[in-house]
Parts: structure tokens; C-alpha cells; sequence
């Protein structure tokens, strides 16, 4: 039988048959001191806009876990690593602000002390699926911790540290939108260079100060110039987009459309598990 899968050029074999899976970094939400039932636990979870974006390709969506220690069973010997040599692919989801202790910076006010737990977690990950040579997507919050773990630093609060720069969250949340310019000659200008619509959802306090190493940046926002997206210069897809592309709304035509993007990822995905 072999002589019959021989005709077949195993890349194109491959993507008939496989079907990828993508690890999504979990959210953290911490016990509240006043807090009853799930209140008082740990809570990890998945934004469900994030898993379905992902979705609309072929795609299996795990939530990977933080395995933490002191937890009240012992655990195995499992770690980040046997994710990141089991998955073909990881996506670094939104949330809580980033500790300005990991860019050696004190918060310069105490709502902005971030989430020093999920950062040690997120860094590791990121850390394991590179090592492993899988592609990583980070979005917001994702796109920040990328440029820490490079060491880039982040603005603790755009308004307050750059108060001639445009919006960059509002009361509308998941509707506010900006502009953005993409780099010439990036990865984003190739796959999204054809659509007319510039406008992308952006939600963010903190932003990209100065850029990690090994780092290029892809897109900037339009009027003040803010760093948007950037993409790792090495072998590695590394790719961060500081807006959210997983909150377009079907209905919301006049808004870049970044599914290309996620096509860019998982091909990368595709051709990692291949070799
Ligand atoms: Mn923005």
C-alpha cells in the first residue's frame, strides 16, 4: 500500500488528514478576600470570543493550564514543556495588565501592579512553545507580555504617560475602534494589505514602550503612532497584535477583517508539526 501514499506529496496529504491543536493561555481571576463559592477559588478560564475566533477553521482549542505549586493534591510530572511538544500551536488571550516589576519598573499607581502570577505563567509558556519551535500568537495582552519576555518595556498607563496620544479604551469597550498603519514590507502589509478597512478593535491602557530584541514592528496606530502589532525576527512565527481581532462582529464591515492572520498562524502550525 505504501506506493499509493507515495503519489500523494505529503504536504498536501498532511493537511487533508491533520487537524491542529492550538493551546490558549488561560485567564487568572484570584480569590476576592470577601469572596463566597467561586469567589474565594482560583479561577481559570477562556474567553469564549478568543476559542471561537480560532475556530472558524478546522481547529481543536485547548485551554492550557497554569500548574502551579501548593495546590491541595500533589501533581504529576507534567509540565508547561509536555504541552508545548503536544499542541501544534499557542495563543496568548487578553486580560489583566502586566507587573512593571517585569520590565524593572515600580507601578506608578497601585490599580496598575498587574498580575505577577499569570505573568510567570505566560512567560514560561510562551517560553516552552519557543524552545519547541512552535508558532505563538499573542494578542493584547499577549502582544505586551511578547515584548517583556523579549525586554521591551510598556507604558503602565498610556493616558497618564502619553496624554497627546489618541484613545486607546473607551466606555464602549469591544466597540471602540482606531485606525492603524500598516508597516511596509511586514507579514501583516502581505496578508492584509488588499483590504480597505484600517480600522481595528483596540482596548488597551498599557502599551508598547520600547521594543523587545529580535522584534519588528508590523503596525502602528494611525495619529499617535502607538505600536500596534509586532513579529519576531527569528525562525519562530512570533506574532502580537495589540487589538482584537476575535470582537469582530460579522456586521462590522468597516472593520479589518484579521482571519488571514489566524490562516498565517495555523499554516505555521502546520508546517511545524509536519517536520
Ligand atoms: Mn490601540
Amino acid at each position: 500500500m505504501d506506493h499509493l501514499t507515495d503519489c500523494v506529496h505529503p504536504d498536501r496529504e498532511f493537511s487533508m488528514k491533520r487537524t491542529l491543536k492550538i493551546g490558549v493561555s488561560a485567564r487568572l481571576a484570584h480569590p476576592r478576600p470577601d469572596g463566597k463559592g467561586l469567589e474565594s477559588k482560583t479561577l481559570q478560564y477562556l474567553e469564549q470570543s478568543v476559542a471561537q475566533w480560532i475556530m472558524a477553521r478546522d481547529v481543536l482549542v485547548f485551554m492550557v493550564p497554569s500548574v502551579t505549586h501548593g495546590g491541595m493534591l500533589n501533581r504529576s510530572a507534567i509540565r508547561l514543556s509536555d504541552y508545548a511538544k503536544s499542541l501544534d500551536g499557542l495563543v496568548l488571550q487578553g486580560g489583566a495588565d502586566i507587573d512593571p516589576a517585569a520590565y524593572g519598573e515600580s507601578p506608578l499607581s497601585p490599580e496598575w501592579a498587574g498580575d505577577r502570577t499569570r505573568d510567570m505563567y505566560e512567560m514560561e509558556l510562551l517560553h516552552e512553545f519557543l524552545e519547541d519551535g512552535k508558532p505563538v500568537l499573542g494578542i493584547c495582552r499577549g502582544a505586551q507580555l511578547i515584548n517583556v519576555a523579549m525586554g521591551g518595556s510598556l507604558y503602565q498607563d498610556i493616558a497618564t504617560q502619553l496624554p497627546e496620544a489618541i484613545p486607546h479604551v473607551a466606555d464602549a469597550y469591544d466597540q471602540h475602534v482606531h485606525e492603524i498603519v500598516l508597516e511596509a514590507g511586514g507579514l501583516l502589509e502581505k496578508r492584509l494589505g488588499g483590504a480597505a478597512q484600517r480600522q481595528v478593535i483596540s482596548i488597551h491602557h498599557q502599551g508598547i514602550r520600547t521594543l523587545g530584541r529580535d522584534l519588528a514592528v508590523e503596525a502602528r496606530a494611525a495619529g499617535d503612532g502607538m505600536i500596534e502589532a509586532i513579529r519576531g525576527t527569528g525562525r519562530n512565527f512570533l506574532l502580537g497584535l495589540q487589538w482584537h481581532p476575535e470582537f469582530r462582529r460579522p456586521s462590522d464591515t468597516d472593520v479589518l477583517d484579521c482571519l488571514p492572520l489566524l490562516e498565517a498562524f495555523l499554516d505555521a502550525s502546520r508546517r511545524r508539526g509536519w517536520l
